[in-house]
């Protein structure tokens, strides 16, 4: 118990949580309504973390569930047109309880819709991004799911257990918990195996414990544990610990606090560190920033770039692009992902950050290059921390 309540210190420390609902869990299976008592508690403890100043994001499930029932189809296999209509009457429904539950504890709430371009591609993972940092900026706890109404099934992910990992990987997330209907990994089915064992903590996805899945197996939603599986590939190769955790209990989250079985997938690095790794490692630049000597000092000691100290731009460049960044001698200082395509950069090298506006027409941002999207060559200024 106190092990697992040690473990547990991860969801207590995150700065930026992820907590997905299984349909399962949010829908009774003989009535189709919503399990309203439940979802209150649940509601509440996401209320207590916002509270201790962590940033929480939802991906909830259930749509289809909800609304099938209301819309009047019928029971099993559904045609993909039905599901689509079941998840339109469905969302509308999800996304009030939501909104219900939420607002009694004074949380705002945005309603997120994904398919899967918008994590596959980068254009509007970048937008997508944006509108998720802004709608935590301005303290709003965003509930996600996937846009089934327009997703068809080749572009579908179909489950959100890894629409949940790509947002958390998308947003450098530091806690994923996916509530299910299972209280984590076993080395075989404890349904049908009485020597399966639970597995507490996991570093590494070797194929051993990937067959351990098994094939999708769970009662309601898409998932399975060959999904969660998935999800916990991509939140470690992100730096974002993974928790599986039975969700049928009232306050499921405050259950993990208190040392409820689950299991942990657990990152090695912080999702800083690994960011940085990808924009040092296995980027090829696609233009320049050359940048005048204050600015390379102020990078030196960990700031970011801003448009004041670049003096020119080489290269033609879109926004999310790798960057080089150059000192006036030609030497490289680092690199860095640009917050401006090579033209708006342009247009805005040399000026104060108060002229942005009247020179691109619209409010950009004062740092063409952010510093948790910079990385400087080592002996540049002082040894970079991750924060
Ligand atoms: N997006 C689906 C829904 O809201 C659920 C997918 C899943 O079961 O993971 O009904």
């Amino acid at each position: 118990m106190e092990a697992r309540r040690s473990a547990a210190r991860r969801l207590q420390q995150a700065r930026r949580v992820v907590v997905k609902i299984g349909s399962a869990l949010l829908v009774d299976q003989a009535t189709g309504r919503l399990n309203r008592h439940w979802l209150e508690t649940l509601a509440a403890d996401l209320a207590r973390l916002h509270a201790r100043g962590q940033q929480v994001l939802v991906v909830s499930s259930g749509a289809i569930a909800l609304g099938r029932r209301h819309a009047g189809l019928p029971a099993g296999r559904l045609k993909l047109e039905e599901s689509q209509a079941a998840a339109a009457v469905g969302q509308i429904r999800l996304a009030h309880a939501w909104k219900e539950v939420l607002e009694q504890h004074g949380l705002k709430v945005a309603q997120v819709l994904l398919t899967l371009d918008d994590t596959e591609q980068r254009r509007r993972y970048l937008n997508a991004r944006s509108t998720f940092l802004t709608l935590l900026g301005l303290g709003v706890v965003p509930v996600v799911n996937e846009n089934d109404t327009v997703a068809t099934s080749e572009i579908r992910y179909g489950d959100n257990d890894r629409l949940a990992a790509r947002v958390a990987q998308m947003l450098a997330a530091d806690c994923t918990v996916l509530l299910s209907d299972v209280d984590g990994l076993y080395t075989s089915d404890p349904a049908r195996d009485r020597a399966a064992v639970h597995l507490a903590e996991i570093t590494d996805i070797t194929a051993p414990i990937a067959a351990m899945a098994g094939g999708p197996g769970t009662a309601d939603g898409s998932g399975g544990m060959a999904t969660k599986i998935e999800a916990a590939r991509i939140a470690l190769a992100a730096g974002c610990h993974l928790c599986i955790a039975r969700g049928a209990v009232a306050h499921p989250l405050q259950a993990i606090e208190d040392g409820a079985r689950c299991t942990w997938f657990v990152a090695g690095q912080s999702p800083l560190a690994v960011r940085k790794q990808w924009i040092s490692g296995t980027l090829r630049p696609a233009g320049e920033l050359i940048v005048d000597a204050g600015a390379a000092a102020a990078l030196g000691r960990g700031k970011s770039l801003l448009a004041a100290g670049v003096t020119a731009v080489r290269g033609r460049f879109d926004r999310g692009d790798a960057v080089r960044i150059v000192d006036p001698t030609g030497t490289e200082l680092g690199r860095g992902l640009s917050g401006y395509t090579s033209a708006d950069a342009a247009r805005i090298a040399g000026r104060r950050s108060g002229e942005i506006e009247g020179l691109l027409g619209w409010r950009g941002r004062a740092e063409i290059v952010h510093r948790d999207d910079l990385v400087l060559v080592p002996g540049t200024g002082r040894r970079e921390e991750d924060d």
